[in-house]
């Protein structure tokens, strides 16, 4: 199994693919890691490739090797590519919503919020992996729909 990304995102995506297979190799195209991250991979037994990618093949819709700008090939059955997650919804931006930068481990594009779900604009309020910048999950979503209920239900009590 291969992972198609660079930097500190792909040292961390690769080494928690370890519990799903003990071959991974990190696919970095071209683009070099530190020494640390190099022994990062090294001691979680991961697999790296730096050479620029020149394609993927495989017969049909099926993958079968990662093809290199010098000719080399790495068999592979499966590739999983980091992509940046941003918001497909127009609705808080276009209420004056802000938007995070998306940060370098997970690359989320978030709507902005406070530690109680307010985005800042008057009665709009946003819970889940729409407003979160740290790493997405249920529990997650789930605490900050709470705050944003909480928040919303002080709000109308005091009549605004
Ligand atoms: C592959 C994968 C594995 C994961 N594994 C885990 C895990 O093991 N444990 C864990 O805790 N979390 C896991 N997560 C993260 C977890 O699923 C999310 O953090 C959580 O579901 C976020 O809940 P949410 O309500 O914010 O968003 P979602 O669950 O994404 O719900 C948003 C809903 O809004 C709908 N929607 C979007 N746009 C519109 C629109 N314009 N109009 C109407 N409806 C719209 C969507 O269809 C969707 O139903 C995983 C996520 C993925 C993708």
């Amino acid at each position: 199994m291969g992972v198609l990304a660079s930097g500190a995102v792909g040292v961390h995506g690769a080494l928690n693919l370890r519990a799903w297979s003990d071959r991974i190799t990190l696919l970095t195209n071209g683009s070099e890691l530190t020494d640390q991250q190099r022994e990062q991979l090294a001691v979680g037994g991961v697999g790296l490739d730096e050479r620029p990618i020149s394609g993927f093949d495989g017969p049909g819709a099926e993958l079968r090797a990662a093809v290199f700008a010098d000719g080399g090939e790495l068999p592979i059955g499966a590739l999983l590519v980091k992509t940046t997650l941003y918001q497909r919804s127009s609705p808080a931006r276009c209420l004056g919503a802000s938007l995070t930068e998306p940060d370098e481990m997970l690359s989320v594009e978030a709507i902005k919020v406070d530690a109680m779900s307010r985005t800042g604009v008057h009665g709009l309020y946003v819970a889940g992996d729409a407003a979160t910048s740290v790493p997405p999950s249920v529990a997650a979503a789930m605490a900050s729909g709470c705050l944003a209920g909480a928040a919303a239900a002080v709000q109308l009590a005091a009549g605004h």
